[in-house]
């Protein structure tokens, strides 16, 4: 990636904008969720927030069941860790460090179940190589 200046490695401008923008994949709430956590919430260093899901709803325009289901295909695709905490707000991690591109929605329930399963699969035959 080109950078014009010495930048923070969250830098908004060269660093999340275009790392967000490159989740096409995944579902429209789910695409809208991301660039809620990654741009408004996501700590500079760490890449946690903790925002509720009141919030994310208000930011995204989705009711609050559509927020949930859609954090809940971002944790699935990888593309967050999400750490439910007793009696404290969820605290999410944006996984900056993977690669956009491979978070893949499938938009049929049935098919997402298919996913998973290959997913699984192909996470296997990596542990295994490594
Ligand atoms: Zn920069």
């Amino acid at each position: 990636m080109a950078r014009e200046h010495d930048c923070d490695p969250c830098c908004l401008t060269h660093v999340r904008i275009p790392w967000v923008k490159k989740a096409v994949s995944v579902t429209a709430p789910a695409r809208a969720v991301l660039w809620a956590l990654a741009i408004a919430h996501a700590d500079k260093e760490t890449g946690r927030c903790w925002p509720a899901i009141t919030t994310l709803a208000s930011e995204t325009g989705l009711s609050r069941w559509s927020v949930s289901r859609a954090v809940g295909e971002l944790e699935r695709l990888e593309a967050i860790e999400v750490e439910r905490r007793h009696h404290k707000s969820t605290l999410y991690t944006i996984c900056f460090n993977k690669d956009p591109a491979s978070f893949r929605s499938s938009q049929h329930p049935e098919d997402v179940v298919a996913l998973r399963t290959q997913l699984q699969g192909m996470f296997v035959a990596e542990s295994t190589l490594s």
